[in-house]
């Protein structure tokens, strides 16, 4: 809730004109609690996660030869009905297990100082800090996920998230309850770090949930504007983490590949697309050669 009575008050409080969006900011919030505003990331997650699947799931019940090319694993096609059941329970989900979580975190996206008010901070002070909340993030679940691969932790929890084989977009948050509360953890580490403005920790999560709903997409497209992120993981990267299964040593990363390099993570992987690369240019000519697993 904003402690100015109006928006002349809000201006005459920062010596200067409101912006545009701050204009439209103040309009917005200015009667809504903090609470209330912190927990709309249940909202955009639900409404992120209902629509940007949607062209993904097309494309693949369309079969058009256009997408299909793209397809990593183009042996495999999920039928509409276990992708629907997959929409399901990720919603289920995400309304019993992410949104109580958001509830009962209120107090600690206070307590590190996400902050609600004016001015809103500037493109380059988001930019920076969803920077720090991707690399923190992405660090920490590194090492979350290779735990999650030894025998207990695979068996009792990440089990749930390889039961896809060749991912699916609405796959990306198929996680035990258990997982959504460990990555939680991960995801909260960055802003909790560097603390801002909710807008920019809204604009996180909505960020990451994209990037984790195309990195399952089980398509690579060579148009995706992720393409031009340096270490990128994208699509075909993690799709061989999941196409390997529970005994994949490879890939865990969730976002970057500069992890799987530095602790040599990614042999498996690089040896696979080496050795797709050369049955692509001699025997099989452009077909894949092993399994469905495509690579570029
Ligand atoms: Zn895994
Ligand atoms: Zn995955």
């Amino acid at each position: 809730m904003l402690p100015y009575k109006s928006i002349e008050a809000a201006a005459a409080q920062l010596g200067r004109n409101l912006t545009y969006a701050e204009t439209l900011w103040f309009n917005y919030s200015a009667e809504k609690s903090d609470g209330v505003l912190a927990c709309h990331n249940i909202l955009f997650v639900c409404l992120i996660f209902s629509v940007v699947p949607l062209p993904f799931v097309f494309i693949q019940l369309l079969r058009s030869p256009f997408f299909e090319k793209h397809k990593i694993q183009p042996k495999i096609q999920t039928p509409a009905a276990e992708i629907f059941n997959c929409y399901k329970d990720v919603m289920l989900n995400l309304l019993f297990v992410v949104g109580p979580l958001q509830l009962v975190s209120y107090p600690s996206v206070k307590a590190v100082g996400i902050h609600t008010g004016l001015p809103l901070p500037s493109v380059g002070e988001i930019a920076a800090q969803l920077l720090v909340y991707f690399v923190v993030e992405d660090y920490t679940t590194y090492w979350m996920h290779r735990f999650l691969h030894c025998k207990w932790g695979y068996e009792k929890i990440h089990k749930v998230h390889h039961h896809y084989t060749s991912p699916i977009a609405f796959a990306a948050p198929y996680l035990h309850w258990a997982e959504i509360l460990i990555l939680g953890i991960a995801s909260f580490l960055g802003p909790a770090m560097v603390p801002g403005h909710v807008v920019t920790f809204w604009l996180w999560f909505v960020l990451r949930q994209m990037e984790a709903l195309e990195t399952h997409s089980g398509y690579d497209f060579p148009w995706s504007v992720t393409k031009c992120i340096p270490f990128y993981g994208g699509a075909e990267y993690h799709d061989y983490h999941h196409y390997v299964g529970g005994q994949s040593q490879s890939n865990f990363a969730s976002v970057f590949t500069y992890c799987d390099y530095i602790y040599g993570t990614d042999k498996g992987y690089r040896y696979q697309k080496k050795a797709l690369k050369k049955l692509r240019e001699g025997v099989n000519g452009g077909e894949d050669g092993d399994g469905g697993f495509k690579s570029d």
